[in-house]
């Protein structure tokens, strides 16, 4: 099964694939992660592509199209949850052709629905464990005391360069723009389900398993 998951930034989208990942042995694609990890290790597409990201504006569709081309091209999986692609209609079309090309098909995708007050709240009290990735919420989630990663034991923690206002207002912006229209999109190809973002991780990771399996 292939899947996306679509929403703003800070709807929990990372949150939810990483549930999937582990439940249902399928594989994450976050192009937000690839593109981390390129400006991590220097790479020339990533130091093209470090001030956009910083400022919250999109990479071009070329840059993300090829990097999601290449990891379809070598990596063997039980279903592919798309995270942060597509965000453009140009994006989607490209998704659909490269799995029409493998032989697959997307078979859902799950909006991740959250008011703006909400993402701002969580999006700047957020951190994430630099092992593992398990997210952290200043308030509704700390780092346990002793300093440690209840998931990996990991102790180094990162804050995104972009958590923080002025680029989520930014990102908010591009999101309505370029990526709401995808809402139409697939639910004109009946694909489009919506879940509640807001509330308990267990609740929401139960209403996308329900309309998963519908
Ligand atoms: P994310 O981790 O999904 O919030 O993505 C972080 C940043 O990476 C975004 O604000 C964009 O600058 C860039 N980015 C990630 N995915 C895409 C995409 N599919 N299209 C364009 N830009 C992207």
């Amino acid at each position: 099964m292939n899947i996306i998951l679509l929403g703003p930034p800070g709807a929990g989208k990372g949150t939810q694939a990483r549930i999937l990942v582990e439940e249902r042995g399928m594989v994450q694609l976050s192009t937000g992660d690839m593109l981390r990890d390129a400006k991590e290790s220097g790479t020339e597409m990533g130091k093209k592509v470090a001030d956009v990201m910083a400022k919250g504006q999109l990479v071009t569709d070329e840059i993300v199209i090829g990097l999601i081309r290449e990891k379809l091209q070598t990596t063997e999986a039980n279903g592919f949850i798309f995270d942060g692609f597509p965000r453009t209609l140009k994006q989607a079309d490209a998704l659909a052709e490269l799995l029409e090309e493998m032989g697959q098909k997307l078979d859902a995708v799950v909006e991740l629905r959250v008011q703006d007050e909400a993402l701002v709240k969580r999006i700047t009290a957020r951190s994430t464990c630099g092992s593992c990735g398990e997210v952290y919420n200043d308030i509704t989630k700390p780092i346990p005391a002793d300093g440690k990663c209840i998931n990996c034991g990991g102790s180094e923690f990162k804050r995104r360069a972009d958590d923080n206002a002025e680029s989520l207002r930014t990102r908010l912006m591009e999101y309505y723009k370029q990526t709401s229209p995808l809402i139409g999109y697939y639910y004109a190809l009946r694909m489009h389900s919506r879940v509640d973002g807001l509330g308990e991780i267990g609740d929401i990771k139960a209403a996308v398993a329900e309309k998963l399996d519908a």
